[in-house]
C-alpha cells in the first residue's frame, strides 16, 4: 500500500496505481536487461479502455505519454476530454472503415490496420484531399481463425504495400496479440520473423508492438518495441458499458 506522505500530490493515495506503474515499470527494465536491451528503446502504452478518464489523467500525472483504446466512440470522448495534456493516443482495436476516417482527428497511432478497407480509410478523397498523417501499425493475426482480427502472415506484403501507396500512413512496424493457446514466446518470434519481412519492402518500419500484461517480458525478449499493458496497471476493469 502506498503511504499518503509519499504519494503524488493531487492523486489520490489510495488506488495503488502508481504501485502498480512502478512495478510494471520494473518489470520492462528487468526483462529488457535480461534481453541485453536498452528500456530506452521501450515505449510503453497503457491501455485505459473502459476506465475513465480520470484515470487518464492521474497516469499522464505519473509520467505516462502514450495510452491505448480499443473502442472508437470511447477513445474519441476520452481524448476530447484530455486535450489539454500531451498525450499520444493508440488506437488498438477493431476498426470499421466509416470509424477509421473519424479516428485519425483524435488517433496518432494506429495499430490495427488488418484490411484494405481500412487503409483505404485513411487514404486522401476528393473531399478530404490533405488529411491528417497517422502511424500505422499492421496488425498480424498468429493464430489460424480468422475471427482473432488481424491479417495472416502470408497477406502481409500486400497490405504493407498498400498503406506506403496512401501517402498518409506513416508505416512503424507491426503488432500481435499473443495466441490464447499457445507459449507466447514462439508466437512472438514468428512476429519477429515477419517484422524482418516487412523491413525489406519498409525499411523505416522495424518497431513490433507486442506484450500485455500477462506476456511482455516474452515479448521483449523477441524485440518488442511497443508495450501494450492495460490490467497490471489499471487494475481490473469495469464491466463494458
Ligand atoms: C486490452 C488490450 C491490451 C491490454 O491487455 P491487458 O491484458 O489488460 O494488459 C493490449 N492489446 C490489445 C489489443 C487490447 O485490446
Amino acid at each position: 500500500m502506498t503511504d499518503p506522505a509519499d504519494a503524488t500530490p493531487g492523486l489520490q493515495a489510495d488506488t495503488g496505481l502508481e504501485a502498480r506503474l512502478a512495478s510494471v515499470r520494473h518489470g520492462i527494465a528487468d526483462a529488457a536487461h535480461a534481453a541485453h536491451r536498452s528500456p530506452d528503446e521501450l515505449t510503453l502504452v497503457v491501455v485505459t479502455k473502459f476506465h475513465p478518464a480520470s484515470l487518464v489523467r492521474e497516469l499522464a500525472v505519473l509520467g505516462v505519454t502514450d495510452v491505448g483504446e480499443n473502442r472508437h466512440q470511447e477513445a474519441e470522448a476520452k481524448a476530447a476530454e484530455l486535450a489539454d495534456l500531451a498525450l499520444t493516443w493508440h488506437f488498438v482495436g477493431q476498426l470499421q472503415s466509416k470509424k477509421a476516417r473519424q479516428a485519425r482527428r483524435y488517433a496518432h497511432v494506429v495499430q490495427s490496420l488488418d484490411r484494405a478497407s481500412v487503409v483505404d480509410a485513411f487514404a486522401p478523397t476528393e473531399t478530404e484531399p490533405t488529411p491528417p498523417v497517422i502511424d500505422g501499425f499492421v496488425q498480424v493475426n498468429l493464430t489460424p481463425y480468422a475471427s482473432r482480427g488481424g491479417v495472416q502472415p502470408d497477406d502481409v506484403d500486400a497490405l504493407v504495400e498498400r498503406i506506403l501507396l496512401t501517402g498518409t500512413i506513416r508505416l512503424r512496424g507491426v503488432m500481435a496479440v499473443a495466441p490464447l493457446d499457445e507459449d507466447p514466446r514462439p508466437a512472438f518470434a514468428r512476429l519477429r520473423g515477419i517484422s524482418e519481412r516487412v523491413r525489406t519492402i519498409a525499411p523505416d518500419a522495424g518497431d513490433i508492438s507486442a506484450g500485455m500484461s500477462g506476456d511482455y517480458a516474452e515479448a521483449i525478449a523477441e524485440g518488442a518495441t511497443h508495450l501494450r499493458i492495460g490490467s497490471a496497471i489499471t487494475g481490473n476493469r469495469p464491466p463494458a458499458r
